[in-house]
């Protein structure tokens, strides 16, 4: 059996693949979408929306814990896991239940199975072959582990730590990027005493230098341990818990140890370099017009090189779906790309950290960092942090990174900022409301216009 009409075969239904779907049909074009397991992928079932209910749990956790400061009564009495599963796998449910509903509405073939790229244009999937006109890989990623370092019982990754049962009186978490800064805060406001182990020199190490020194300062203060450019050497398990030791010879105690150390490519075992397709340590390489090396087969998200983040994988599967129906879209620009550390405080950034500005335009980078002390809607949350501002020598803002409790909101603002290659002259006359976090990145673009307004000294 073949699926000769299809214009597009897509293999893999997370957050690329359906992106893909949806918009090439939306474009007129036949689809045959190819999951082995749900639509939706790791973000909504394994990764981004069941990280965040767990993260807003967390934060309804300090609240009940803090109320005290806002002058209400309130004590945390403890956390009810099954109450916050129950909670989480709900919004999951809902939002599971409406992207079947949209996968139907664009009349996309659903092919429920392990699909195996044949080569050419052509999946197969339980010996039946779908050739299409275009194929798209979209296979998405998996949790790594270091060397040495089993995942099984209390050690765990992401997938299984999103499910555990209990709140672990002590954990230790291997690794300090998003996924690590993110559990290690929830974790914490539910009680366990955490230590996230990293191997560079800070925590969120992506990010500019910046929101690492605030956001340790912020985990400091919530007694959130973190050892930094330190190593992991070994994790040993029994009944009653997980040692890990470290390079510097110290060893940690913990009941579970969370490795997230990162996500690899999911291309093996699917045909990919059989076929000939060509991978760079297990990555896909394309061009910036999202092609492999052969002809009509594209890759979209956590398998193409750079961020893996869902929002990315949605624009590039736009992107494809555009591209084979010949509206010839503009590439996209990876620095564009929003990136939200949910933790509390939150870190978000767009565009270019103050060392990479300096890589490319010089030493002559300008800088402007505004503390949300001045900030008063901050303040009546009762969160820290900083909004900072780079900005190319007499040219726009190039890049700008907040921390602080709900800012993952304002970067929006700050990718069009960034996007429209705005000057902080453009941005200064624009009105932002009172009281709101908003106005931290107004007040930070009339300081660089050379007109603060609540600015100390
Ligand atoms: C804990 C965690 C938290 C995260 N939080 C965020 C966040 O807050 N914001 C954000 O932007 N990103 C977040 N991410 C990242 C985000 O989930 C990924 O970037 C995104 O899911 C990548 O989309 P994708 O389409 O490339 O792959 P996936 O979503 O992984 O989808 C790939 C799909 O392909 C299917 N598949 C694989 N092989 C085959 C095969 N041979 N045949 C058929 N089907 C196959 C898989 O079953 C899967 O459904 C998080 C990730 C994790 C793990």
């Amino acid at each position: 059996m073949s699926d000769a009409e299809a214009d597009l075969v897509i293999l893999g239904g997370g957050s690329g693949g359906y992106a893909a779907a949806f918009r090439a049909a939306e474009l007129g074009l036949s689809v045959t979408l190819i999951e082995k397991d749900k639509l939706g992928g790791t973000c909504l079932h394994r990764g981004c929306i069941p990280t965040k209910a767990l993260l807003h749990a967390a934060e309804v956790a300090d609240t009940a814990r803090d109320g005290e400061q806002f002058g209400v009564k309130s004590t945390f009495e403890g956390v009810d896991m099954a109450g916050v599963h129950k909670y989480k796998d709900g919004i999951v449910t809902r939002l599971y239940k409406g992207l079947q509903g949209l996968a139907k509405a664009h009349q996309v073939n659903f092919v429920e199975g392990t699909g195996t790229y044949a080569g050419g244009t052509s999946v197969d999937v339980d010996g039946t072959r779908y050739t299409g006109k275009n194929v798209l890989l979209a296979t998405g990623s998996y949790s790594k582990t270091l060397p040495g370092l089993e995942l099984g019982g209390r050690i765990m990754a992401s997938e299984d730590a999103l499910k555990l049962d209990y709140v672990p009186k002590k954990a230790i978490v291997l690794g300090g990027g998003v996924i690590g800064v993110e559990f290690a805060s929830v974790w914490a406001s539910f009680g366990t005493d955490v230590t996230i182990v990293e191997a560079l020199p800070r925590l969120v190490p992506n990010e500019d230098e910046f929101a690492s020194k605030q956001i340790e300062r912020a985990f400091r203060r919530r007694k959130i341990g973190y050892k930094t450019g330190v190593k992991f050497t070994e994790a040993k398990q029994d009944d009653s818990g997980v040692t890990v030791t470290l390079e510097s010879g110290e060893t940690l105690e913990g009941d579970v140890l969370l490795v997230a150390v990162g996500r690899g490519p999911n291309t093996a075992g699917h045909g990919y370099e059989d076929a000939g397709i060509q991978l760079d340590r297990g990555f896909v390489v394309t061009d910036e017009r999202l092609r492999t090396n052969q002809p009509n087969v594209y890759a979209v998200g956590d398998i193409v090189p750079g961020l893996q983040l869902a929002h990315r994988g949605f624009q590039q599967g736009i992107f494809v779906a555009e591209e084979i129906a010949g509206q010839n879209p503009s590439p996209i620009d990876e620095a564009g790309i929003p990136r939200v550390t949910y933790s509390h405080p939150e870190v978000a950034s767009v565009g270019l950290t103050e060392a990479e500005a300096k890589e490319k335009y010089g030493a002559d980078v300008q800088a402007f960092t505004y503390d949300l002390g001045g900030n008063g809607k901050s303040q009546i949350l009762k969160t820290s942090g900083a909004v900072k501002l780079v900005k190319a020598p007499d040219g726009p803002v190039v890049g700008l990174h907040l921390v602080g409790d709900r800012v993952g909101e304002l970067i929006g603002e700050a990718q069009l900022i960034y996007s429209w290659e705005a000057f902080p002259e453009d941005v200064a006359p624009l009105i932002h409301a009172h009281p709101t976090q908003s106005e931290a990145l107004g007040e930070a673009h009339l300081a660089l216009a050379g007109k603060p307004l609540h600015v100390h000294g």
